[in-house]
């Protein structure tokens, strides 16, 4: 279901995968796994199984549910691109998101070489759709920046990156065919610091390639109190949004029918592996 989001950049999230595996440094502190392993061993809990990678069919076809606008982080609780997530699922989160066009998706990740891949391998109408942006997380330099050029290459109508927990300064990133970055220190239990100089030589590089930038937050323990304010102003920029054209209740009925049939067709060992 859609969980109302208090994420900066989103309404809400949508989770047709749940857990995840650590890739990088940026995922020391997941927030995700922290939650999940809360709830392993919980019978009937849906994190049960706590932050092991699962896929949820069952909630494969919730935007097209609802009819008001949402701007969604797809998978909050994992990443669409892991390893145990089956190609044919993945193409049944794309098919999802393209009958549900009434909305803004925003899928990132840390696997850019795999959503590579798999923008590759899907079809045609399922790729560079308006309403579904693209983005990879860049948290430092040996890990995240090599994710921009995947990202890159990846049909996309928006590319963003997430530069979130920023841990040190990237130096001179390369942002052609970029569209919007998004920075932001890590906050919660053992928050690794974040330098202002970072940061504005971040917003230095995307006001000079014209990119919009949104500042997150500074983080830290404690990260209310750090607020998100920098040099004395917020930055809340964002990419344009595809227009809001809600089709008629009857083409959502026939779109969530075939979508239900779609999902029934594929192979339920294959959906429920891993
Ligand atoms: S990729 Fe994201 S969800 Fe997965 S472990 Fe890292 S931070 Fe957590």
């Amino acid at each position: 279901m859609a969980q109302q989001s208090s994420i900066e950049w989103t309404d809400a999230t949508w989770n047709p995968v749940r857990g995840c595996s650590k890739v990088s440094p940026g995922c020391k502190h997941c927030y995700a796994e922290r939650f999940a392993e809360r709830w392993r061993g919980i019978p009937g809990h849906p994190y049960e199984r706590g932050f092991d990678p699962r896929l949820v069919p069952e909630h494969l076809l919730d935007p097209l549910g609802w009819s008001a606008r949402r701007v969604i982080f797809v998978n909050s609780m994992s990443d669409l691109f892991h390893e145990a997530v089956p190609l044919s699922y993945i193409r049944l989160v794309f098919e999802a998101m393209a009958a549900a066009d009434w909305h803004v998706f925003q899928v990132l990740t840390k696997r850019a070489e795999r959503m590579r891949e798999a923008l590759s391998l899907l079809p045609e109408h399922l790729v560079e759709l308006p309403h579904v942006w693209l983005g990879v997380s860049v948290e430092d330099v040996a890990h995240g920046v090599p994710r921009i050029g995947p990202l890159q290459e990846s049909k996309s109508s928006i590319r963003f990156l997430s530069v979130e927990p920023l841990l040190e300064n990237l130096g001179t990133l390369d942002l052609d065919r970029i569209d919007w970055m998004i920075v932001g220190g890590e906050s919660g239990p053992g928050a690794r610091p974040m330098e202002e100089e970072w940061v504005l030589d971040l917003r230095r590089q995307a006001r000079s390639s014209g990119i919009p930038f949104f500042f997150k937050q500074w983080g830290g323990v404690w990260k209310h109190k750090s607020g998100r304010e920098l040099r004395g102003e917020e930055h809340n920029e964002m990419p344009a949004m595809s227009p809001y054209d809600l089709p008629p209740r009857l083409v959502r009925r026939e779109r969530t029918v075939r979508l239900r049939a779609r999902l029934a067709s594929v192979q339920m060992e294959e959906v429920t592996a891993g």
